[in-house]
């Protein structure tokens, strides 16, 4: 259960390797109990800004307070938190109760009691029954439970995940999500996932912090994100997003081509760029106000078809996402003219990206 009080906080952070700047100036507080993910294109800084929580490397600037306790420049080993690495990073020589046993009997605890806790654990993340077993006699999806089980066995105060199921095949993945976020709210742990999957991120934060360049772009709820995106690489990063260029004729009433519109925000510049996602994106038979298209591909989703349709204005592809139902009574082909519009509320306007 998420609570109110702070667990950790991040103030003006930054680390420079060289000339390189990888993080610049991050501020950020989590929550008691939160699940959080990093998320990010490659190299935006997540994993740089995990590994600074960790201990596994220096900031150059600010600081990392968890309970109340300021850590920024402990090692690793003095801090209180288990990690789990998208490569497993279990002992191949050692079975699988030892692997999950080896921080409890290094701590002094006794082998007996740390051979119960071992059995607990693997009761917790679906594996009763596999102590004798080694490594290599696991699926992926299995030596990744017993890593959750390793990392949490001395019960620590926070869960570190780094791409945990990146290397795992998609229906493993899907269920051990599942799982995880299962297991970290039964135990109420605050938890940080790195990811570069805005699935992963959208099903599994309580708030998502979106990364890029080394820069925080936004920290919000799934929901928030995805419908409130605060900038164009936030709203083009999470989710699909048609972004079509317009211009602002007066007053923030719109255009393009000759489709007139108004924009749902104060605007001040001379050309915008209005964000529509495909499933707020309406597609007509009739020729309606709107914009003209032309179908060029049905992509057959199971739930829903994608409808891929060029603007006769500027050639753009334009993504437009319609039941099976909706397709069978509009009666569209591939080849056939259609025409496009939306309703303001359900756009986003993006200025100074002039075209
Ligand atoms: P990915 O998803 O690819 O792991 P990321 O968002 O986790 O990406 P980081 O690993 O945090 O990215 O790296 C951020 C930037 O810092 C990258 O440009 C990377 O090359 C650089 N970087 C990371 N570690 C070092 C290092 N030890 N020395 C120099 N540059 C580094």
């Amino acid at each position: 259960m998420v609570n109110n009080t702070n667990y950790l906080s991040v103030s003006d952070l930054s680390k420079h390797f060289g000339d390189f700047t990888a993080l610049n100036n991050i501020s950020l507080d989590i929550k008691q109990g939160e699940f959080i993910c990093f998320l990010g294109p490659s190299g935006c800084g997540k994993t740089t800004l995990l590994r600074a929580i960790a201990g596994l490397e220096l900031p150059s600037e600010g600081r990392i307070i968890q309970a109340q306790r300021d850590i920024t420049l402990l090692p690793p080993e003095q801090r209180d938190f288990g990690i789990v690495f998208q490569s497993y990073a279990l002992f191949p020589n050692l079975t699988v109760a030892d692997n999950i046993a080896f921080g409890l009997t290094n701590q002094g605890i006794k082998k007996a009691q740390a051979m119960e806790k071992v059995r607990e654990w693997l009761e917790l993340v679906d594996l009763p029954n596999s102590e004798h077993k080694f490594p290599a006699q696991l699926s992926g999806g299995q030596q990744q439970r017993v890593a959750l089980a390793r990392a949490l066995a001395l019960s620590p105060g926070l869960l570190l995940l780094d791409e945990p199921l990146s290397a795992l095949d998609a229906k493993v993945r899907a269920h051990l999500r599942h799982e995880i976020c299962q297991l970290q709210k039964k135990l109420g742990i605050t938890t940080i996932m790195v990811t570069h999957d805005q699935e992963e991120a959208l099903t599994m934060a309580d708030r998502i912090v979106v990364m890029n360049h080394g820069v925080v772009e936004q920290v919000g709820s799934p929901r928030e994100i995805y419908q409130h995106p605060a900038s164009e690489f936030v709203a083009d990063f999470v989710g699909t997003m048609n972004f079509l260029e317009a211009k602002n004729e007066q007053s923030n009433l719109l255009s393009i081509d000759d489709y007139r519109f108004s924009s749902p925000t104060d605007i001040s510049t001379a050309h915008v760029k209005v964000a529509v996602r495909p499933e707020q994106m309406r597609i007509h038979s009739d020729p309606i106000a709107g914009i003209q298209a032309q179908i060029k591909m049905f992509e057959f989703l199971g739930s829903f078809v994608r409808v891929e349709c060029q603007l006769a204005v500027n050639n753009q592809l334009v993504q437009v996402d319609v039941t099976s139902d909706q397709l069978d009574e509009l009666g569209l082909k591939i080849g056939d003219y259609c025409t496009l519009s939306w309703r303001s509320e359900d756009s986003l306007v993006f200025e100074g990206q002039a075209a």
